[in-house]
């Protein structure tokens, strides 16, 4: 942290909301009547029923400085209408309130009753921290190492392709054909496919899952070795110039390789973040397809491309809605869809879907380790949901959640099993002796 900040930094620090004083940010800045109605749709609120973690508060802490600054009464009676200058215990507030106790999650947006987009206006408070130098080390790191290596968890690339070559072999044995592959760096395919580096380093079994789903759906596809990696943490610490660096590399290696669309692996914050984020940052419209994986095995299955087992699993399922794949994203219907095609027992969640909880795990949460004890005791509001379920597997199409759901289960004791959408789709694949 910072020992005191300088004339500098506060410049910095003010220029999200100079920048914007005439858009979108004013009204939100100014809309908030607390009615405190948010507050019970925050998992850190209601995990610790603290008042100092409500949604509003967090608003209202970018909204006092924008009045300080930006405003007439604030410049000169700042006391009357809650102005608050941009010093060190200001930002240190924000730093732990916006970075520390919020995953941008966006459920209180969706429950405000006069609709502030107060999620929009953590990530405005997220951008002036970062203007200013003040993103948690550990969060930035995770940046720094996607930026100069290409990939968050900074796998070299002999490893990854050793893994790669490790799972090819698993997925041919599993198919009973030696000739079913991982292809690598191969051009023009139908699709260029992503991961989360997680998959790589911790869980490289739902790599295979996913090839063995292309395999069976006859896909013509290929992963890439020098851009492969779906998340963008740049999202998360509010810096777009490290945001668009990044998915213009992911961009550039679709034109490189020259593939007809890109398939965005099971990351809700990445699919967010190229998906429907990307075009703002870098000012262009997609010249090619690009989908999650859980829409492309929906498409599979409508198109009778892969069939699934409905034999195969024969325990009570629940699923948990990523917040940025789904609130933040769209993708509702899809993963019902393929779930409902093999699974005989479906149990939702309460709520599911766009009202769903958030894990706690998104915001770039798993990455700040210094933050861990808050977001699982934040984690309860989940697990409560969970074991409410009576489910005996959780699916959900997001390694950030997967590792969440995993620390979990193991904390509350939840006797769970977790899985991605691929794999649980993968052990129920029914393969056609002729593909
Ligand atoms: S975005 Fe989610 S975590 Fe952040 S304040 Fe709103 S409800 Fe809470
Ligand atoms: S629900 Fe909306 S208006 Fe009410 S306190 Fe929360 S942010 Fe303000």
């Amino acid at each position: 942290m910072r020992d005191e900040l300088t004339q500098e930094h506060i410049c910095k620090g003010l220029e999200p909301l100079r920048m914007n004083g005439n858009s979108k940010l004013l009204t939100q800045l100014n809309s908030c009547v607390h009615c405190g109605l948010c507050a019970e749709s925050c998992l850190f609120y209601l995990a610790t029923k603290d008042p100092r973690l409500t949604p509003a508060r967090k608003a209202d802490l970018v909204a006092s400085i924008y009045k300080r600054y930006f405003t007439f009464t604030g410049k000169f009676l700042p006391g009357l209408v809650n102005a608050r200058d941009l010093d060190k215990t200001t930002a240190e507030e924000m730093v732990d309130l916006l970075f520390g106790s919020c995953t941008g999650c966006g459920r209180c947006t969706m429950h405000c009753s006069i609709g502030v987009d107060i999620s929009y206006l953590v990530s405005v408070g997220r951008n002036m921290l970062s203007n200013m130098g003040m993103v948690p080390a550990t969060l930035q790191s995770t940046v720094n190492a996607a930026i100069e290596t290409g990939n968050n968890m900074a796998i070299p690339t002999a490893d990854y392709v050793d893994t790669l070559k490790w799972m090819e072999e698993e997925m041919a044995d599993e198919v009973g054909d030696p000739e079913a592959s991982i292809p690598l760096d191969q051009p023009r395919k139908n699709i260029l496919y992503t991961l989360n580096p997680r998959e790589p380093k911790f869980y490289p079994l739902s790599i295979a899952a996913m090839a063995k789903i292309f395999y069976a759906a006859r896909e013509s596809w290929t992963l890439s070795t020098r851009m492969y990696d779906v998340t963008n943490y740049a999202f998360f610490s509010g810096n777009q110039e490290e945001a668009s660096l990044i998915a213009d590399r992911l961009w550039k290696e679709i034109e490189t390789l020259d593939a007809g669309s890109l398939v965005l692996g099971e990351c809700g914050h990445g699919t967010r973040a190229f998906r429907w984020e990307s075009p703002n940052y870098l000012d262009r419209g997609f010249p090619f397809q690009v989908m999650s994986s859980v829409e492309c095995i929906a498409i599979y299955i409508r198109e009778g491309r892969i069939s699934l087992d409905p034999d195969k699993i024969t325990e009570t399922v629940t699923m948990h809605d990523p917040c940025n794949l789904v609130r933040n994203g769209g993708v509702i219907r899809e993963q019902r869809f393929i779930l409902n095609q093999f699974v005989r027992n479906f149990v939702e969640m309460t709520p599911h879907g766009t009202d769903n909880h958030c894990c706690g795990g998104g915001g770039g949460m798993l990455s700040m380790s210094e933050y861990n004890e808050r977001r699982i005791g934040a984690g309860a509001i989940k697990a409560d949901q969970i074991r409410n379920s009576g489910a005996k597997i959780v699916v959900t199409p997001c390694h950030n959640c997967v590792d969440q759901l995993i620390q979990l289960n193991a904390t509350y004791k939840l006797g769970v099993k977790i899985q991605t959408m691929a794999g649980i789709v993968a052990d129920a694949l029914i393969l056609d002796p002729g593909s």
